[in-house]
Formats: structure tokens, C-alpha cells, sequence
């Protein structure tokens, strides 16, 4: 390290089990935070200057953090100085800093390496400033994280990346309503049942900054608004008769069977019904393909294959158009499932996938 950080934050990467696309519609989701994370160095600059480094980028950026505006960063420096923008306009002091960061969680794999980063950042500034990380302030800047993303860095995603980021507690995932804003921890006691969540990165990347995810979220409330409700949350199967517009009534239906699933999961994980896990895994994976249309050929041919190794069910999760699935494996099934993976993809003439074991993680953390 080429100089000394006055505070250090540190938050995961996450993998949602279910509840996909329902964010931004005021819905259900349940991530866990990955044992996978960012961490961010910083230490102040008297002359309000900003240098900012990635481990996992060449080009270091420098500016100053009184000309921070939305849209006028791009790359990967529009993550870090999007969160000081936002800590600013949250009403705290951010200094000139120096920014290190370092990440081992995979990019653009739809495991969140954006809003660990983010996560990170806003920690490290906040022992900066001798913010103690409570609850309250915990949700506070996952809220300042949203907005760095939304609004500064201009990728339209709902919150549920910097809420378990911030909010997650080992051993469980984490139930998030994004229709009242609370959370429960659900207690996942997946090892102590035998079983393991494999997550595969596909490879193909994504860009949640352009594209496929904006033009969905658009459907979404473009489906709202012809529904006569201020969002899908307020949608019942039977109301989705009142949609004419075919692609319209499909992506609704995805999003009000999918809060659904996100309660049935919790059910199932209750009762420690893991069959029943596993085909609201399968159930949640054909609606983001056939409804919700966000899958690819790599993410239903790994979920394909996971389920007919012997996975108890398996999805894509994240935002889709490539990145992970994520499958429900019995431990004695998880070297079959990935190597069934390997093969699967070989054979199909694609590049090797990625495979990572899920295991239920903390949260933010200072230092
Ligand atoms: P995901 O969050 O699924 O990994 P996103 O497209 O939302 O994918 O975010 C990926 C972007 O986040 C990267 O292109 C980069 O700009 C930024 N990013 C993530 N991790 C790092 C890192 N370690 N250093 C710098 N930027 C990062
Ligand atoms: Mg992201």
C-alpha cells in the first residue's frame, strides 16, 4: 500500500436465491451476502483533490470532490466518485481523499461487485467521519449507494445489491420488502442439511448501465400505470386479465408470481422443505426466461444441466442477459453439478464457467 489509510471499509458481493426483478417493483427479493468482497482504503486530502485506484483497473482518476455531478464520471470511477457525490448530498462533509480499492468479487457476473464497491467506499468514509456503523446508519448508506447508482452512475437498479450489502447477517438471507422498506434475516441452515448452494458465472457479461434491464423496468411501470396502480406490488394474478398489451400482461406476470415465489421460499426454508426450494428455483427461472425474457442460451444451458446432475432446482440470478445461476445441490452432488457444468459448456463450444460456493455472509464491516 503506497500510504496510510485512515479507515478502511469492507462489504460483500451477494447471490439472490429468489426474488428477481422485483426490486424496483416494490416487491420481495432474498439475497445472501457471498463470502466474496470489496474493500476500500481511503485517507483524506487537505486540498479537496480526489485520487482514486482499483486494483482490478490501470487507470487511476483524479478530480476534485467539489466538481462531482451526476453523469460526468464514466468507468469504474463513477462507482467510487458516484458514492462521495451521494455522501454529499446526504448532508456529510466528504474531504479530498486518496480511494484504494480491491475486490475478489467477479465483475459483471451479476454478483454485485458494483455495490460492494459502493458499500465499501461509503464505510470506509463513514469511519472516516466517525459515523458509528448502527442499523440506522447501515440503511442510510445503502440508501446513499442507491443513489450513487441510479442516479450518478445512471444504471436504473432497484435496491436490493447495497441492502444486503449493508444489512446481511451470517448464516442467513435476507428477506427485503421494498414495498415498506424492512428486512428479516431468514435463517438458511443449508450445511447442516447437507446441502450447498453452487453458483456458476457464465461469463457473458452484462451492462446494467444500457440495454435490456432499463427497457424491463420501463415495461414494469408502463404495466403500473396501465393497471391503475402505483406499482406491481399492487397487482393481483387476476388483474393481470386487464393488461391488453401482450409483452406488457408477460412481464407483470413474472413480477406477481415471483413475490410470491420470494414467500413460498421463505416457507419452504421454514419447514426445511428443500425439495420444494428447489422447483420455486426452477418455477422462478422459467418466468425470467419466458415471461420476463432476460435469460440466455449460457444461463438456461447451465441450469439445464445443474438440474439433470442432480440439483434440487437452479436459476439464473441478478439482473440476467449472462452472468450466474445459482443451483440448490446436495453436498454429495456438488462435484458432479460442476463438472457436469464444465462439460456442458465445452461441448457447446463456450469457455469454461466459474464456480464458487454460496455460503450465507455478513454484511458491511469498518476495517
Ligand atoms: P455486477 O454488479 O453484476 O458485477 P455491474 O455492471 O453492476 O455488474 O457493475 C460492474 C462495474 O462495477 C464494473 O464495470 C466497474 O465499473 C465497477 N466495479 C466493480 N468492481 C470493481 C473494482 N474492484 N474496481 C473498480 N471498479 C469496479
Ligand atoms: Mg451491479
Amino acid at each position: 500500500m503506497d500510504f496510510n489509510p485512515a479507515a478502511i471499509g469492507r462489504a460483500p458481493g451477494r447471490v439472490n436465491l429468489i426474488g428477481e426483478h422485483t426490486d424496483y417493483n416494490a416487491g420481495l427479493c432474498l439475497p445472501l451476502a457471498l463470502p466474496r468482497a470489496a474493500s476500500a482504503a481511503v485517507a483524506p486530502r487537505p486540498d479537496g483533490s480526489l485520487d482514486l485506484r482499483s486494483e482490478s483497473f490501470e487507470d487511476p482518476w483524479r478530480g476534485n470532490v467539489e466538481d462531482l455531478a451526476p453523469g460526468t464520471v464514466s468507468g469504474w470511477a463513477g462507482y467510487v466518485t458516484g458514492v462521495l457525490w451521494a455522501l454529499r448530498q446526504s448532508g456529510l462533509d466528504v474531504p479530498g481523499l486518496d480511494v484504494r480499492v480491491d475486490s475478489d468479487v467477479p465483475i459483471g457476473a451479476g454478483l454485485s461487485s458494483s455495490a460492494a464497491l459502493e458499500c465499501a467506499v461509503a464505510v470506509a468514509v463513514a469511519g472516516l467521519l466517525d459515523l458509528p456503523l448502527s442499523e440506522k446508519v447501515r440503511t442510510r448508506l445503502a440508501h446513499v449507494c442507491v443513489r450513487a447508482e441510479t442516479e450518478y452512475v445512471g444504471a436504473p437498479t432497484g435496491g436490493m445489491d447495497q441492502t444486503v450489502a449493508m444489512l446481511a447477517t451470517e448464516g442467513s438471507a435476507l428477506l427485503i420488502d421494498f414495498d415498506d422498506d424492512t428486512t428479516r434475516d431468514v435463517p438458511l441452515p443449508l450445511a447442516e442439511e447437507g446441502l450447498t448452494l453452487v453458483v456458476t458465472d457464465t461469463g457473458v457479461t452484462h451492462d446494467h448501465a444500457t440495454g435490456g434491464y432499463a427497457e424491463r423496468r420501463q415495461e414494469c411501470e408502463a404495466a403500473a400505470r396501465a393497471l391503475g396502480v402505483a406499482s406491481l406490488r399492487r397487482a393481483s394474478p387476476a388483474d393481470l386479465d386487464g393488461l391488453d398489451d401482450e409483452v406488457l400482461r408477460r412481464r407483470a406476470r413474472h413480477v406477481v408470481t415471483e413475490n410470491a415465489r420470494v414467500t413460498d421460499a421463505v416457507d419452504a426454508i421454514g419447514r426445511r422443505d428443500w425439495p420444494a426450494l428447489g422447483l420455486l428455483l426452477d418455477a422462478s427461472h422459467l418466468s425470467l426466461r419466458d415471461e420476463f425474457e432476460v435469460s440466455c442460451p449460457e444461463l438456461d444451458l447451465a441450469v439445464v444441466t445443474a438440474r439433470e446432475a442432480g440439483a434440487l432446482g437452479a436459476r439464473m440470478t441478478g439482473g440476467g442477459f449472462g452472468g450466474s445461476v445459482v443451483s440448490l445441490v446436495p453436498e454429495e452432488r456438488a462435484s458432479a453439478v460442476t463438472t457436469a457444468l464444465d462439460v456442458a459448456f465445452a461441448a457447446a463450444g463456450l469457455a469454461a464457467p466459474a464456480h464458487l460456493t454460496a455460503t450465507a455472509s455478513g454484511g458491511a464491516s469498518a476495517g
